[in-house]
């Protein structure tokens, strides 16, 4: 186990038990993504009564309709990510904040966006009590980016779509990589696009189920 700081003893064997089991047992190997997920207190993203959850490899409501993603999906979205620590990152979808500090663990700037304005708050705080310096939290449309700081040389999106949003690819950098959960309601694939110049590349992997990205490029509101 790498440093950790802040999980209290009772949870360290369960956490352990994710990094070893759920994550290296099903095949992540990012050295980054593994000990930036060791480091982070997720029972500190979870609703209280979650708590002896924290390190289930199961998404647990968050409230408000929403949920914070399973931990292998999380360490696989950052794996796919291919940072190194220098990139900027446009994160769509703060949600609890976990996935956020997971990605401030290892690069140097972190921008998240969120729609609802209750759980960007509440992740705020989270994020400013463990510390994190690198983050800035937006309250707004995220299927629309947010141009004042593009270009990003990486864009994740946790929630799901039928189709990327033109506004993202279009603020992501030469070079740059956009991960997000693209399809219907009830089955998605994670979705990694570079693009090279004006080209996009693709490729397609594992099956997922993410919450709806409603806004102007996503779902439509109220549906
Ligand atoms: N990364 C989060 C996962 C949250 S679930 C975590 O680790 O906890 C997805 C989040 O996307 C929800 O909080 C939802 O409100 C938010 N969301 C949905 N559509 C959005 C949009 N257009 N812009 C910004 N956030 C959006």
């Amino acid at each position: 186990m790498l440093d950790d700081f802040s999980t209290p003893p009772d949870l360290l064997a369960a956490k352990q038990q994710m990094i070893q089991k759920d994550l290296r047992g099903r095949g992540i190997r990012d050295e980054w993504t593994l000990h930036a997920m060791a480091r982070v207190p997720r029972e500190r993203f979870v609703p209280v009564q979650s708590r002896s959850e924290a390190y289930a490899d199961n998404a647990l409501p968050i409230g408000l309709g929403q949920t914070i993603s399973q931990p292998y999906i999380v360490a696989l979205m950052t794996e796919m990510l291919q940072l190194t620590g220098a990139e900027r990152v446009l994160e769509i979808g703060t949600g609890s904040g976990y996935q956020t500090a997971v990605l401030a663990e290892i690069t140097r700037e972190v921008l998240s966006v969120e729609r609802i304005e209750a759980l960007s708050r509440r992740a705020a705080e989270v994020l400013g009590e463990l510390g994190y310096a690198n983050v800035t939290l937006i309250v707004g449309d995220g299927t629309l980016g947010y141009p004042q700081a593009a270009p990003y040389d990486r864009i994740l999106v946790t929630a799901g779509a039928p189709e990327i949003p033109r506004a993202l690819t279009d603020q992501l950098a030469d070079g740059g990589i956009l991960v997000m959960p693209v399809g219907d309601d009830d089955s998605q694939c994670l979705q990694a696009v570079r693009r090279r110049q004006d080209r996009l590349l693709k490729t397609r992997l594992t099956p997922c189920r993410f919450v709806r990205l409603v806004g102007e490029q996503g779902w439509p509101e109220g549906d």
